[in-house]
């Protein structure tokens, strides 16, 4: 790691900073730092070969099953709580663990072997984990403990109280008959929902334009490979997003707007509304059978929502409230349609509203977002992030002597508590693009936080997978500002898992409900649009004395904000009609997902033709995000609550009070107690979508029920 020594950092002289004039720790050294702490700082076992990996599996599953049938043997009579839900717990974690791992190594393994490898026996794991789920003679040996009422308290009687509800959601409460209808069904469910999916992969529709036809598209596409397919013929995939997306966004021929996005209302069309109103059916009657008025109930009672009348309120007031922003902005892409067509009465259709919101962008704001690359350089953010999260957070970031790594340039770090000297857990970067690696970006909770048997904390260990632009030409990596907020906001799931002081496995770091765990890094993402933040790192790698101006910003956000109520409202609209779908029926009743989404899409956002059928080509129906699109909107919105506490700090978002509360309440806490509770103990008021409407820039008292989201 290169030392920096440019002038932009005297800024940043009140921060600690990470500069390496020493030789760096060794791992040993780093561990040695713990013992005090009663807690263990460990390197995952990385195999090294394929066999390595499946002996791997094979052992943890041996080692699962002696510990299972440990649990399910032993004399009720000396039984504790930890003998039971404790152990069950560990080999959930020990299992997880290795899982992960192997996981892991299929995402960024540089050998080919090695992922393969690495998948299969991740699937094996799985597999196997689920069978462990079901042993029977588990639940009798837990539910006989349960029944003598132990007296507990605090994340025990979560834990408790989380086991029983899993079995029960499986039906284990159900007598045999009922029981084994239920398992018959989800048999039949499984498939159904991975054929969806596979569907969606499978479907494939070219159109095929002349050039007058797409007028207004860039010239670079067309003439990229595969597009340009005849002297004056372009071959358009709709199934393939930034294609469809090119011709939607720029097209300034109506009729083939119309063409593409009418293709893409009916992707998957044929397979798949048919296969989902199956779906939506067995779904209703899988959750009649555990005792849920409905599929969205049983999907989101492990959710913050708790139900589906609570989201779905959500969802409605938010769709209220955003109304009178939404309606601006089809006005003014109206008046840009009108201006371009000449017809006094033209309205925004169903196939004009990406381009015209991008002609609204266009012409209203120019932001050439890569000309801003020049002041983040990859280095210089990352120290400027680090420099900022060891501030606000209390901690300090060291580089170590990696004892193994999987790949060129990935590096180790260690975490210490600035104030005890504590080590709170270890991270890896490994930050380029390779070849076969994980594309996006993203952490990987390796090795989550947990108290062992015996009693010391296993710290945490997680890696950083990301995809920014590698140096090339002789410049550095340079980042445009999406990458810096990305980076942002990964690094606090990285904070969010290494921070955490849950004593299980289960409620560990970034183990929380599925519509809240991506709301504190939305919020860290409202950093890297604050001058106050940006004036710490960001510089001219060329003239570090030039900072990101002001007004390209203020630009920024205008633009983010210019068109936000379409886009919220496409969103809404999605998050609807997957609750609406999911939502109570009667028994027996036919499911006719194409209309009943379709007139969710009219109201809520533009009218679609009633032979299209957005719903078959909407993965999330199947795959577990199932009743859970609500949550982007759900965590947006918490989000933006929870970044009130620094906006009202003295320090803004470089306030360490509000960053040591967010630490302690939030980050600490994982799912150990319940995050509505963290949330409110963070805010110290109850939540309120209010803030979340003003981002939107929509005025306060505008939406009718701008309250706290139901619980
Ligand atoms: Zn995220």
């Amino acid at each position: 790691m290169r030392t920096l020594r440019s002038p932009g950092w005297a800024a940043l002289a009140a921060l600690p900073l990470v500069l390496h004039a020493a030789p760096l720790r060794t791992l040993a050294e780093f561990q040695a730092l713990a013992a005090p702490f009663n807690s263990e700082i460990r390197v995952p076992p990385f195999e090294a070969s394929p066999e390595q990996i499946r002996d791997a599996a094979v052992a943890a599953m041996a080692a699962g099953d002696a510990a299972i049938d440990r649990l399910a043997r032993q004399d009720p009579a000396a039984a504790t709580f930890e003998s039971m839900f404790g152990a069950l717990d560990g080999v959930e974690a020990d299992a997880n663990l290795v899982e992960s791992r192997l996981g892991f190594i299929q995402q960024t393994s540089p050998r080919k072997e090695m992922r393969e490898a690495a998948d299969e026996a991740a699937k094996r794991l799985q597999q196997w984990d689920i069978g462990i789920g079901y042993r029977e003679d588990v639940y009798a040996a837990l539910k006989s403990f349960a029944a003598e009422k132990p007296a507990l308290a605090g994340e025990d009687q979560r834990l408790f109280d989380f086991t029983l509800r899993d079995y029960r959601r499986k039906g284990f409460e159900l007598p045999a008959a009922a029981r084994n209808e239920l398992e018959a069904l989800f048999k039949e469910l499984s498939p159904m929902e991975t054929d969806f999916g596979t569907n969606i992969l499978k479907t494939r529709v070219a159109l095929v334009f002349t050039r007058a036809e797409l007028a207004g598209v860039p010239d670079s596409f067309l003439s990229s490979p595969g597009v340009k397919t005849g002297d004056d013929a372009y071959t358009i995939l709709v199934n393939v997003t930034p294609q469809r997306l090119m011709v939607a966004q720029n097209c300034s021929v109506a009729a083939t707007r119309r063409k593409v996005v009418v293709a893409q209302l009916r992707l998957g069309q044929d397979v798949n509304v048919p296969l989902l109103n199956r779906i939506v059916a067995l779904r209703a009657e899988i959750a009649r059978k555990l005792g849920y008025a409905s599929w969205d109930d049983y999907k989101i009672e492990v959710k913050m929502a708790k139900n589906g009348a609570a989201a779905t309120r959500f969802i409605e007031d938010l769709i209220r409230g955003i109304q009178p922003k939404f309606d601006a902005e089809l006005a003014e892409m109206r008046a840009l349609k009108v201006a371009e067509t000449g017809d006094p009465h033209a309205q925004i259709e169903f196939y004009d509203w990406r381009y015209y919101q991008n002609q609204l962008v266009k012409q209203k704001y120019t932001v050439d977002s890569e000309a801003l690359r020049v002041y983040f350089p990859y280095e210089r953010s990352l120290q400027g992030m680090f420099a900022i999260y060891q501030s606000i957070f209390g901690l300090r970031f060291e580089q170590l002597q990696a004892p193994y790594v999987w790949a060129d340039g990935v590096t180790l770090w260690g975490v210490t508590d600035a104030q005890s000297g504590e080590p709170m857990g270890l991270f890896y970067l490994d930050m380029f693009p390779r070849e076969g690696k994980f594309n996006h970006f993203a952490e990987f909770p390796i090795q989550p936080g947990r108290l062992l048997p015996g009693g010391a904390y296993l710290r945490p260990t997680v890696a950083l997978v990301c995809n920014f632009p590698p140096p090339a030409n002789g410049a550095p990596s340079l980042l445009d500002h999406q990458e810096v907020t990305t980076l942002f906001h990964e690094f606090g799931h990285a904070m969010h898992a290494i921070l955490t002081r849950a004593h299980r496995g289960r409620f560990s770091g970034t183990s929380v409900p599925g519509d809240f765990v991506e709301a504190p890094s939305q919020m860290l993402e409202n950093w890297t649009y604050d001058k106050s933040v940006l004036d710490t790192f960001a510089a001219d790698y060329r003239d570090p004395a030039k900072k990101v101006p002001a007004e390209t910003l203020a630009r920024l956000k205008e633009v983010r904000l210019a068109t936000i109520g379409v886009f919220y409202r496409g969103q809404l609209s999605f998050a609807l009609l997957d609750l609406r779908l999911h939502g109570p029926r009667p028994e027996g009743a036919a499911v006719d997902c194409q209309a009943e989404s379709n007139r969710i899409q009219d109201t809520v956002f533009l009218p679609v033709p009633d032979d299209t059928a957005l719903v078959a080509f909407f993965g999330h129906l199947a795959g577990g995000y199932d009743a859970g699109y609500y949550g982007y909107a759900w965590a947006d919105a918490i989000a933006a609550d929870m970044a009130t506490v620094f906006e009202a700090a003295p320090g803004g978002f470089l306030d360490r009070g509000a960053g040591m509360r967010m630490r302690r309440e939030i980050y600490s806490q994982g799912d150990a107690r319940d995050v509505s509770v963290s949330i409110e103990e963070f805010l110290g008021r109850p939540r309120s979508i209010a803030p979340f409407l003003r981002k939107l820039g929509i005025r306060q008292g505008a939406a009718p029920e701008a309250g706290a989201p139901a619980r």
